[in-house]
């Protein structure tokens, strides 16, 4: 198949990119090894086509937050959802505030205050913190199709200094969006964020929300239709931190991108595809990933907005 070939053309040719920082803000990914980079596409029948590192695993971060918002969105309606969290762009960085003015409302689930506000809303109400982190932790493995295990250290290192995510969790539970103990929420999300995953296990949970949210291998429904197309639209506008309208005009694909270096793009009805390089730019996005996604976007004709 001419596929592989391509992909590893492609990954050659977005390898020389050598701009961008490893994420230094969680000590323990400052050790990530910054030349690692892999691409994997998976179709939405689950045909799996992949180059370079696509079986290195490390830490989703960011890219948990579409998939639980979905996983939200599944167990509280989505009226149960948008009560908390909003679905408008922020135009911030990850790690803002940004919050309505008036009810405090998290603008958008992609952001660290709407992911953590979301973190809370998986799972039926009056869960414990423990049955909901089993429920996050099961609803992501369902998505990837085999059970997700946690990094410790990295959960360790990203709990040890996570000042700025307790003060959004207390700033939250002030305006009552959380109802309950702001510091074992940070706990859960924190672990939530520290789930180990390959391109391999993100390119499938992408095609999961392209598929309509059915997995393509094992052919279980993890959400309705209708909640991964509210997924992959909040995706559109909120994925890819602040630089979501760059990547809209110029990408076209919805996406996810996470400090660990993963960025994950579904396309509706056709594939999902993930990459993983640790180098980051500015906004918090892989540098090659961007590059790659980019390259693949035009290549095949993958934007949105393009006429088949
Ligand atoms: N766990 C990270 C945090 O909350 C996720 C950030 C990201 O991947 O952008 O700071």
């Amino acid at each position: 198949s001419p596929i592989p070939d391509y992909l590893a053309e492609v990954l050659g040719a977005s390898a020389g990119t050598g701009e961008g920082a490893v994420a230094d803000y969680i000590p323990e990914l400052a050790k990530a090894d910054p030349d690692r980079f892999g691409v994997t596409i998976s179709t939405i029948d689950g045909v799996l086509y992949s180059a370079g590192d696509a079986d290195v695993e490390f830490s989703i971060q960011s890219i948990s937050k579409p998939f639980v918002y979905a996983l939200a969105l599944a167990d509280r309606g989505l009226d149960g959802v948008l009560a908390k969290v909003g679905v408008e762009p922020s135009g911030d960085a990850f790690n803002e505030l940004s919050l309505e003015p008036g009810t405090g409302r998290p603008r958008n689930p992609m952001i660290n205050a709407g992911a953590i506000a979301t973190h809370s809303l998986a799972g039926a109400p009056g869960l414990d913190a423990a049955e909901r982190l089993e429920r996050v932790v099961a609803g992501l493995s369902a998505f990837a199709g085999r059970r997700l295990e946690v990094d410790e250290q990295v959960c360790a290192s990203e709990l040890e200094t996570a000042h700025r995510n307790l003060a959004l969790a207390h700033i939250l539970r002030s305006y009552d969006i959380l109802e309950e103990d702001p510091t074992q929420v940070v706990a859960g999300y924190t672990r939530q964020c520290s789930l180990l995953v390959s391109t391999r296990d993100l390119a499938v949970m992408a095609a999961t929300l392209a598929n309509g949210g059915r997995q393509p291998i094992t052919g279980e429904q993890i959400v309705p239709p209708r909640v991964a197309r509210q997924v992959l639209s909040v995706m559109t506008t909120c994925g890819m931190y602040d630089a979501a309208g760059d990547w809209v005009t110029t990408v076209g694909i919805p996406a996810k991108s996470g400090v660990a270096g993963g960025l994950i793009g579904a396309l509706p009805g056709q594939v999902g595809v993930a990459t993983f390089s640790p180098r980051l730019d500015a906004h918090g996005n892989s540098v090659r990933g961007v590059h790659l996604f980019g390259r693949m976007s035009d290549d095949m004709g993958l934007h949105l907005m393009d006429v088949p």
